[in-house]
């Protein structure tokens, strides 16, 4: 007989409790919190008993899948082979839903114990982790799905997006349920997406700081702010590449945005490590799996340049050319034009600008003003301003980045200027723009200005940065009775534009506006 897959992905939360009374209550919290399943793992308690064992699986309000680690895949303690099985047989004795053996245990002693064996293909999981990178993932299946489990689990160390896509390509091939997960940060999507792909259960742990394995998201952030009750084998991904994400906003902003309106789909955080190799392997693997329904993607710090180079000059607008730079890409379906890049960053940038002053964007013509910074965002501006007329000079740490980026965007109606971050005392301007992370969390009482720079005559001071919506820069500007414009606005406007062209449908402005405030207020 073989196990019948449970009707959804179960929900499922590791318990590394020391002592059983203390693992007792945590099932009771994860039942509360949302879980669907526990998972007791037995190594971490100080010398588990067969009567501890029973006094936990006693009046159980949920499903319990029970393991005793071994040392060698990520196991506590120090309990001896024997007796991790002599656990397993008693929680096959007593009737736990589900036991987890790991396939090198299972080699280890040629044949299972008979009171395993009695309800392997019923309750069995077997496992196997590698926690140092990708091992030969179809050899392995392949073993797994000749051994006596009736569910093949498969867990290894991610080293980007793509081993999360090849963790789902398990999924896919497993003929018996099956788990599937790429540790670490990296691997986030394939514990995300395993209710898309049917898998046998996810991990998630109880609380933020309580994973059991690297990259587990918390269940409170899974349901939350993942939409895990939601997600259905139909549902669109979206995602940020960046390096680093995890303190990016996007995924709460568009997951909000998806709830407020009623779309099927999932927005995720893709940790992609520096370097044009990184991003176009998760694209070449994102590509070669059509039935991902990945459909669009933000596209962050250090890859906003490699997007552009992907995606070609001629597939995106030609603002977003002439940047050098997008921030967010659709994929289309169409293989003979796969991806269409947008720089959302420059409208957004402009109309959080002029907003704030009651002007419209042809007002700046003419107007003097400071840049600082000459990286991706401050191209976004300089381009923008340029071609609105306005007269700009570039203040950057490095000069000669200022200099480069001011000779591009020069002209004898938009001047621009570059010169070094020591030359701002002498500034006159009458709108200056942070395009430095200076200021930014967690380094909040940084301010990008010296302290001689003069902001009377300043009209208007606008920091890109959002988090903090309220930075140091802003705070002194105000004191000095200029206007401010917050990075919030701006970051708004640019996930709006990206809902609209993804979605083609209008962006649900206020949820979008307001999630990223609670997220901010939460910090
Ligand atoms: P980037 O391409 O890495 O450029 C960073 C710029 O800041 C460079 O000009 C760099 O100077 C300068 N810089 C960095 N650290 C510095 C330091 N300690 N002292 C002096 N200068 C320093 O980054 P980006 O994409 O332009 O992003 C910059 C800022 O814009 C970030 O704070 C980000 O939060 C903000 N932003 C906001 C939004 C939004 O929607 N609100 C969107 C995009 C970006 P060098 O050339 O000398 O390295």
């Amino acid at each position: 007989m073989t196990a019948t897959p449970p009707r959804r992905t179960l929900l499922i939360v590791p318990l590394t409790q020391p002592n059983p009374a203390a693992m007792r209550e945590a099932v009771g919290q994860a039942v509360r919190a949302g879980a669907d399943a526990v998972e007791l793992r037995l190594d971490y308690l100080s010398q588990p008993t067969e009567e501890d064992l029973r006094g936990l699986l006693a009046d159980r309000p949920c499903p319990v899948i029970v393991t005793a680690r071994s040392p060698a895949e990520g196991g506590h303690g120090e309990l001896s082979q024997d007796a991790r099985l002599r656990l397993l047989e008693a929680a096959a004795r007593l009737d736990a839903e589900w036991i987890d053996i790991e396939l090198a245990t299972l080699q280890a002693v040629g044949s299972l114990p008979p009171a395993l064996a009695r309800v392997a293909a019923r309750k069995l999981i077997v496992s196997a982790h590698d926690f140092v990178g990708r091992p030969d993932l179809p050899a392995l299946l392949a073993r797994l799905e000749g051994g006596p489990g009736a569910v093949n689990k498969i867990a290894f160390a991610a080293s980007g997006p793509e081993d999360a896509l090849a963790a789902i390509d398990l999924l896919r091939a497993s003929r018996k349920p099956a788990i599937a997960l790429a540790m670490g940060e990296h691997g986030l999507a394939s514990r995300i997406l395993a209710a898309k792909f049917a898998a046998f259960g996810t991990f998630a742990s109880l609380t933020a700081g309580s994973a059991s394995a690297t990259g587990q998201p918390s269940i409170a952030d899974l349901r939350g702010l993942y939409r895990w009750a939601d997600i259905t084998p139909a549902t669109k991904v979206y995602g940020v590449i960046g390096c680093p994400v995890g303190h990016s906003m996007s995924p709460a902003i568009h997951n909000a945005a998806f709830a407020a309106a009623g779309q099927d789909a999932v927005y995720l955080p893709l940790r992609i490590e520096p370097g044009a190799e990184h991003f176009n392997r998760f694209i070449d693997a994102a590509l070669a799996r059509p039935w991902l329904g990945l459909a669009g993607l933000s596209v962050t710090i250090p890859h906003k340049e490699n997007a552009l180079a992907r995606v070609g000059t001629d597939n995106v607008d030609p603002l977003a050319a002439s940047i050098g730079a997008i921030n967010t890409v659709a994929l289309t379906g169409d293989p003979d034009r796969p991806m269409l890049g947008r720089n959302t960053d420059y409208a957004a940038a402009i109309d959080a600008l002029v907003e704030a002053m009651g002007w419209a964007r042809e007002d700046l013509a003419g107007r003097r003003v400071a840049v600082l910074g000459a990286g991706g965002a401050a191209r976004a501006l300089v381009a923008a301003l340029a071609h609105y007329g306005a007269h700009t000079t570039i203040y950057n740490r490095t000069v000669l980045r200022g200099e480069t980026l001011a000779a591009e965007f020069d002209s004898p109606v938009a001047p621009v200027r570059a010169a070094g971050m020591d030359a701002l005392p002498t500034a006159r301007a009458e709108i200056v723009i942070n395009c430095t992370p200076i200021g930014m969390f967690p380094h909040v009482d940084a301010c990008p200005l010296p302290d001689d720079f003069d902001l009377a005559g300043v009209a208007v001071v606008f920091d890109t940065i959002y988090n903090p919506a309220t930075t140091e820069l802003l705070r002194r500007a105000a004191r000095a009775g200029c206007r401010t414009v917050t990075g919030l606005e701006m970051f708004v406007n640019q996930a709006v534009a990206q809902y609209e062209l993804w979605t083609g449908r209008p962006a649900p402005r206020q949820a979008m506006r307001e999630v990223v405030l609670r997220r901010l207020s939460a910090d």
